[in-house]
Formats: C-alpha cells, structure tokens, sequence
C-alpha cells in the first residue's frame, strides 16, 4: 500500500488582500518535504499560555511554496500516474484545503498557467501516440459537480441532476453524463474554464455554501485489442482529478482518522488522506460525501494509486486554518 498514497502540500503565495491587511507569512517551506508553521502571536509569554510551541514542523512527500511552478507541481505528483492509467490502474488525485488556498489555482489553473488537468491531459495523449503496441485508445473525459450530495454535469448544466449506476461491468458510471473526446488542448480549457464557471456558487471568496462543492473530472482511458477480427475491450481505467470542496469546517469534525486508524497496519500517508476524507464530511454522513465516495470505490486503494495536494495560505491571518489543514495532512516520518 506504502507506494500507493503520495500527499503532496502547496503553499500559495501572499495575496494582495493579505499584504493590505498587513499579514506576515508565518508558513514556510523548508525544504523539498518539510514546512515549518509559525505561531503568530507576537509575544512569547502568550505563546507558553496559549500552551502552543512556537514553530510546528510538519513532514511531506513533497512540499511546493511560491517559488514552484505549475509544471513543478504537475511532475511531482500527477505525470507519475499516466503510464499506470495507460497500463489499466485506476488513480485519483485530490486537491485539498480552505477556500481561497489555490486547490483550482492547482487543477484547472489560468490560461498562461494551465493546472494539472491540462497538463495530465496533454500528456496522456503523447504517451498514448508513442504507445506502439496493438491497442486501440479511446480517452474521454466528464466533468461533474458534487453539490449536497447531487450530481450535476459541468459540460451540459441543463441536463439536471445525474444519478450513479453500476455498468455491466461493475463499475459505477453517472448516467448520462456528457463524454468529451478531443484531444485540442485550448478546447478542452475552454471547455473546462466554462465548466468551473457553472460550479455551484464558485468563483471568488469565502462563502459558506460553495465550500461545499467538489469538482470532478473524469478521465476514461479504454483499450480494445486490434489483433482479433472482433475488437474486444480489454482493459478500462480511470484517472479521477477531484478539487474537493474547502476544508474549512475541517475544525468542527472530530473524529480525525478514527475510521481509518481501526485498520491494523495503517501506513502514515493512507492515515493523512483519511484524515481530509473524514475532515470533509458532513455532520450528516460519517465520511465524505458518499455519491463521492461511490463514485471513487475503485479508485481509492487496492492497485488505485492517490494522490493528495493539501493547500495553504501562508499569511499570519490564516493560521488557524493552516494548521488545521497540516494536522490533517502531514505525513508522519
Ligand atoms: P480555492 O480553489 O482553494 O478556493 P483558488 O485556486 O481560487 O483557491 O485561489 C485563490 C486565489 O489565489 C486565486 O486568485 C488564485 O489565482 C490565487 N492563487 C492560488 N494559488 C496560487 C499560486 N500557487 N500562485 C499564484 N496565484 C495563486
Ligand atoms: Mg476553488
């Protein structure tokens, strides 16, 4: 399992908003795996009461700030997975943390700065060229909103809310969800870019409800042997990449881990995704969302590889949040 989970945190760089407010950074990476959290409060005597040591150290499997790339950040977590995807393992890559910490700044990115979607996307597509075996590829991909726990197709909103069904080979498909096969990199962020804008309650700010929306985008790669007259599909996998709904009720849930701990032989890192899977769930469900977690069911574990991108401000203002987030994350050495 130890291979299988990779959690990865990225800290944002200061914002304007920030700057004004004159926040210090108090979130520093260290180096490529270790990020070190300040205690704001200015005095130490206040720090020794509030029984807080004054710097926390937490340990990663690679930590970005400011100064990494889209590209960085890409290469070191998600272009690891595409020769599995194209050799039929299911993965999924999360993207986690408060509003306003980069989690779509991460996937979907800007036009100059294109996500982890696009890139993963682009990618598959070259590997699947150089591919030169007998196969036939098709890739499509879907992407879909999880709000209240309701479905809803990003790539046609009209079409209403999409139930889950089980396919006659088990695997748990939205009915109905739009299937999109090109291979234009600028279409597909413009389809994407115009799919994010029809997210519940989206862009911009903090605002209670949108926090609770998770973005899916499905990637499907199937394979059909061309050695036989029939063609035959011969494998089907996966590549979920999800911009999870904000974390910032991740204080309020109390039973961190609890779920996941009563596993015998836990590893660390499988701990930290349990930690924001449960952080993530409604006082009404014991875990995430669970039209998210069917949806998932064959990508989490087993040969599934996971990847987690927890994310920080790193201003002064936010630290309660990032702390909260960290302990979430961070995978014990
Ligand atoms: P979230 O999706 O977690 O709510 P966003 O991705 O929308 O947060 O990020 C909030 C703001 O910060 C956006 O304006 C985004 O462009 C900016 N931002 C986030 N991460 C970065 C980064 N690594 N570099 C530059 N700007 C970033
Ligand atoms: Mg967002």
């Amino acid at each position: 399992m130890n291979c299988c989970v990779q959690v990865a945190l990225r800290i944002r760089p200061l914002s304007d908003a920030e700057m004004e407010e004159s926040a210090t950074v108090v979130a520093h990476r260290v180096d490529q795996q270790m990020v070190v959290l300040m205690d704001p409060l200015e005095d130490p005597e206040d720090v020794l009461r509030a029984n807080r040591s004054r710097e926390k150290t937490y340990m990663f499997d690679v930590a970005f700030d400011f100064s990494n790339s889209q590209e960085e950040v890409y290469r070191a977590t998600t272009k690891g997975l595409i020769e599995g995807l194209i050799s039929g393992y299911n993965a999924t890559v999360f993207a986690y943390g408060p509003t306003g910490c980069g989690k779509t700044y991460t996937m979907l990115g800007t036009d100059k700065e294109p996500g982890i979607y696009v890139r993963t996307l682009n990618d598959l597509f070259r590997a699947i060229e150089e591919t030169s075996d007998d196969m036939l590829y098709s890739i499509t991909m879907s992407y879909l909103e999880i709000y209240n726990e309701m479905i809803r197709d990003l790539l046609n909103p009209s079409s209403g809310f999409l139930d889950l069904r089980e396919d006659s080979k088990g695997e748990i498909q939205v009915a109905g969800i739009t299937e999109v096969s090109t291979i234009n990199a600028q279409e597909i962020m413009e389809l994407l870019v115009k799919g994010n804008r029809q997210r519940t309650q989206e862009p911009t700010a903090a605002n209670q409800t949108s926090s609770r929306s998770h973005a899916v985008l499905q990637v499907s790669v199937r394979q059909q042997s061309r050695s036989r007259d029939v063609l035959q599909e011969v494998r089907y996998a996966r590549l979920f990449m999800i911009d999870l709904a904000g974390s910032e009720r991740a204080a309020q849930t109390q039973n961190r881990g609890q779920r996941l701990k009563e596993g015998a032989h836990i590893n660390r890192s499988l701990l930290a995704l349990g930690n924001c899977i449960n952080a993530l769930s409604d006082k009404t469900g014991p875990n995430m969302d669970s039209k998210l977690t069917r949806l998932l069911k064959d990508s989490l574990g087993g040969n599934s590889r996971t990847v987690m991108i927890a994310h920080i401000s790193p201003a002064s203002s936010a630290f309660e949040e990032s702390r909260n987030t960290l302990a979430y994350a961070h995978r014990a050495k």
